[in-house]
Order: C-alpha cells, then sequence, then structure tokens
C-alpha cells in the first residue's frame, strides 16, 4: 500500500463521522488531519517519552526506557506494539532523508498503553530466587550447512534459534542449574548427536529451540512440542514452559505432540520449543529483535526454573 493509500484510511478513520459514507477516494486535504496532530520524527517520539531508540531498521523501530518496551512496525500496515501487546494500526508513515515520521497522535496512545499495559512480572518472584539444582541441555535447532527455515525478512532460523538459546541458558547458569549447550555457535551439529549429549550427562531436561515456518503466512504463535509417548516429566515440562510464554503476549497453539528425532532419541525428559512463525511477517520482525529475542528466552528459561523448582 503506498503512503497516499494510507493516508487516505487515515484520514478517513479519524474523521468518521465527515466522511463515513463517502467513498475513500480523491485528493489529500491536509486540513482533515485532526488540529493537533501533525508528523513528528520517531526521534523526537522517543523524546517525548522519554525514551531512546534501541533498534531501528527497515522493518520495525524499537524504544526503550527501563521499565517500558515500544516495538513500531514501519511495514506497510505496520502495528504498534507496547510490551509486546498490539495496541492498533501506526497509521501514516513518511520517509524523508534517512529519517521515519509518524503521527504525534501516537504520543498519546503510546503514554496511555504504557499505563495499561505495565511490564509483565516475571513469574520468577522472589528477588533472590532460591538456587536450583540440576542439569538442562539446551539444544539451538540447525545450524552451520543446515540454516533451517528461511524467514519472510530473508534472515535464518538457525541464528534465532541460537541468540534464543545462549540467551535461555545464561539465565539458568545464573539460577544454578547446570547447563550444556549442543552448540554455542554457527556450526553443524547431527541430531544424533544432540541427543547423545543429554543421554550421556543423564540430563535432567532436555530442551531444542526452534522457530517455526508454515505455507499460510498468518499463521502465528509458539507451540511446544513432546514426542507422542512423552513421559510425564516431558509433559510436565512442557506445560510449565507453555504457561511461561503465554507471558509474551504470543498466540498459542499450546503442548502439541510430534515425533521429532530429538525427542524420541532423548531418554529423558525432552520438549522442543517453537517460538514463533518466520513466515508471518510481523512475528519474523518479532523474532529478529533482540528485545523481543530476550523477551522469549526469559519466558523460556522462567518455565524451565519453574519445572526443575
Ligand atoms: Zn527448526
Amino acid at each position: 500500500m503506498g503512503n497516499r493509500i494510507k493516508l487516505i484510511i487515515f484520514a478517513a478513520a479519524t474523521t468518521i463521522a465527515v466522511v463515513s459514507c463517502q467513498p475513500s477516494t480523491g485528493p489529500v486535504i491536509e486540513d482533515k488531519i485532526p488540529p493537533g496532530e501533525r508528523n513528528i520524527s520517531i526521534n523526537e517520539l522517543a523524546a517525548t517519552l522519554g525514551m531512546s531508540i534501541s533498534e531501528s531498521n527497515h522493518t520495525h523501530v524499537v524504544l526503550k526506557n527501563s521499565a517500558n518496551t515500544v516495538m513500531i512496525f514501519t511495514l506497510n500496515g505496520g502495528k504498534l506494539y507496547v510490551n509486546t501487546k498490539p495496541i492498533g494500526e501506526v497509521g501514516p508513515i513518511e520517509r524523508k532523508a534517512g529519517q521515519i515520521y509518524v503521527s504525534s497522535s501516537l504520543i498519546s496512545r503510546i503514554r496511555s498503553a504504557m499505563r495499561a499495559y505495565a511490564p509483565l512480572p516475571t513469574p520468577v518472584p522472589s528477588p533472590s530466587p532460591r538456587r536450583l539444582s540440576g542439569t538442562v541441555v539446551i539444544d539451538p535447532g540447525h545450524g552451520g550447512k543446515d540454516p533451517g527455515a528461511t524467514s519472510v525478512l530473508g534472515y535464518y532460523e538457525k541464528d534465532v534459534n541460537l541468540a534464543v538459546a545462549l540467551d535461555v541458558a545464561r539465565l539458568l547458569d545464573q539460577r544454578g542449574l547446570r547447563v550444556k549447550m549442543t552448540r554455542t555457535d554457527d556450526y553443524f551439529v547431527e541430531l544424533e548427536d544432540r541427543a547423545a549429549i543429554a543421554n550421556n550427562l543423564d540430563a535432567d531436561l532436555f530442551v531444542s529451540i526452534h522457530a517455526d515456518s508454515f505455507p499460510k503466512s498468518s499463521r502465528r504463535g509458539y507451540t511446544i512440542y513432546i514426542a507422542k509417548s512423552a513421559s510425564f516429566s516431558s509433559r510436565k515440562a512442557a506445560n510449565v514452559i507453555a504457561r511461561s510464554m503465554s507471558g509474551t503476549g504470543l498466540n498459542s497453539f499450546g503442548v502439541q505432540t510430534a515425533n521429532y528425532h530429538v525427542l524420541t532419541a532423548t531418554r529423558g525428559p525432552a520438549v522442543l520449543v517453537e517460538l514463533g512463525y518466520l513466515s508471518n511477517r510481523q512475528e519474523a520482525a518479532m523474532l529478529r529483535s533482540s528485545s523481543f529475542q530476550d523477551r522469549l528466552a526469559q519466558a523460556v528459561a522462567d518455565g524451565i526454573c519453574v519445572y526443575f523448582d
């Protein structure tokens, strides 16, 4: 959709009483934009909200302060998220001299959403949580010559899996768990060897981390898989991770069964987390964002900690 059409829709939406019976064609008249609204640069928006720009590229912009995260999608028909909650369309976007301009009306919408959607409390309650004990194997899916799925934005699944898995491992290590990763960089590891790492350590839990893909691009959300003949412990781990993941605001497909090789070849409890859909444009943009990767890692790690607690 071109900027012109978006402007017309925006004007129609914001002056609905005047134009609701009119076809949305014809020239865009400046004074249709309500008084007090103007285009402001993303820098100005961030400064007004007391936030700073933590990421900016051709698909999205992330603003942050210590308590809140705002994500603005600059794709056509882009959405606005505050602490992962979608709060509607971004509206018209203008690009001038390398700067992105949005409507000043976003300021009040973001402010009220920041109040309504304060950061989610993490499921780990106390300020100095109890040290946990146990051995967990974290398995970032794919790697090296095996890229996994390719996102609609062109990047590879293996890179998201690794970024989130490294973060999960760090968080678990902080809680006192003994953590082993099946890979810590971009190299290939056989499925057999991944399961063997868990079996040789007699791991208490094996968690494989992947991102999904589907021919229908509208499909979005996370899924936790266990093997068809999964043990009670695998099921328990899958349930607590699924519950913790619901705090990310993503759509949930819950716990499903599938005989993935890493799940059937691992002797101990094993789950496979599909973080979200790389075939969905907005989820692909979220999965690439490091602030959203942090949130996903926290959710997966929190679920694992509940399992060990
Ligand atoms: Zn995968």
